[in-house]
């Protein structure tokens, strides 16, 4: 308990699934929490939902893929924080075509959401860590950055991206303090997982080792780990809660 007391941080995509359980999470350790989200009024329930006495939260409504709104939502969150300590870049899509069907429409906007949005989010929260010589930067790809998957060639490339760009990232800037890692969940009980089409969810979850999908309360626990000062040495890495999908 307590492991982020008087810490700032900011969950993109907080209102729902993995971002509230991580938001959830990271209030409980004593952070208080911004929730980023698409929806005002989403954003808003979450984080009313996860103020208490000890902890404060503000919700500010983003499309990380546009840098006008992510512009506009970070200066929100710093005027009422002051500063950002811990970012979680965690605001995904997922959609499912063959690429020899894909509308290139599609493969652009996966691209603008999962991999744009990391970027413009984590070149808005740098800043303030760069000068403050702390900061954390957690970001949410997936086991299907290592796996590849059928119909998901376009979220496999965008998730892998963000690998690459974590390492990239996590060279540039941990001698200021700030480290950077991702996350790569196995498929997850959300609204998200369960909107893909049937067949495909039926196929992935016989195929895992475990036998089932995962929480989100089993994936909350890394983000701590690695928003935590016990994630000290961390710097670059992809850890994979993932049911065993993917053994690495
Ligand atoms: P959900 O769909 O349950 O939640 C995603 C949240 O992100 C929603 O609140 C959604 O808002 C928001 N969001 C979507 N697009 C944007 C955007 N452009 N700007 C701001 N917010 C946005 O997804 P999960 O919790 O399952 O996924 C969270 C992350 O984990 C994603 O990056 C996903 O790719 C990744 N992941 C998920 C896995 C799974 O099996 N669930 C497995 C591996 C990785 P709205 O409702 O308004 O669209």
């Amino acid at each position: 308990m307590n492991r982020l007391e008087g810490k700032r941080s900011v969950v993109t995509g907080g209102a729902r699934g993995i971002g509230y359980a991580i938001a959830e999470a990271f209030a409980r350790e004593g952070s208080d929490v911004a929730i980023l989200d698409c929806r005002d009024e989403d954003a808003t329930r979450a984080a009313r939902s996860l103020a208490t006495g000890e902890v404060k939260t503000v919700a500010a409504t983003v499309d990380v893929s546009q840098p006008k709104s992510v512009e506009a939502a970070f200066a929100q969150i710093q005027s009422a924080f002051g500063h950002i300590d811990i970012l979680v870049n965690n605001a995904g899509i997922d959609t499912n075509s063959l690429v020899v069907d894909m509308p290139v429409s599609l493969w652009d906007e996966m691209m603008a959401v999962n991999l744009k949005g990391v970027f413009l989010c984590s070149k808005a929260a740098l800043p303030g860590m760069i000068q403050r010589k702390w900061g954390r930067i957690i970001n949410i790809s997936s086991q299907l950055a290592h796996k590849g998957a059928a119909e998901m060639a376009h979220y496999a490339a965008a998730k892998a991206g963000v690998i690459g760009f974590t390492r990239s990232l996590a060279y540039e800037v941990i001698r200021d303090g700030i480290t950077v890692n991702a996350i790569c969940p196995g498929p997850i009980d959300t609204e998200l997982f369960r909107n893909i089409p049937p067949l495909w969810r039926e196929r992935k979850l016989a195929e895992l080792p475990i036998g089932r999908a995962g929480r989100v309360d089993e994936i909350a626990p890394t983000a701590v780990l690695l928003a935590s000062d016990e994630g000290s040495y961390y710097v670059g890495a992809t850890l994979n809660p993932n049911g065993g999908d993917v053994m690495i």
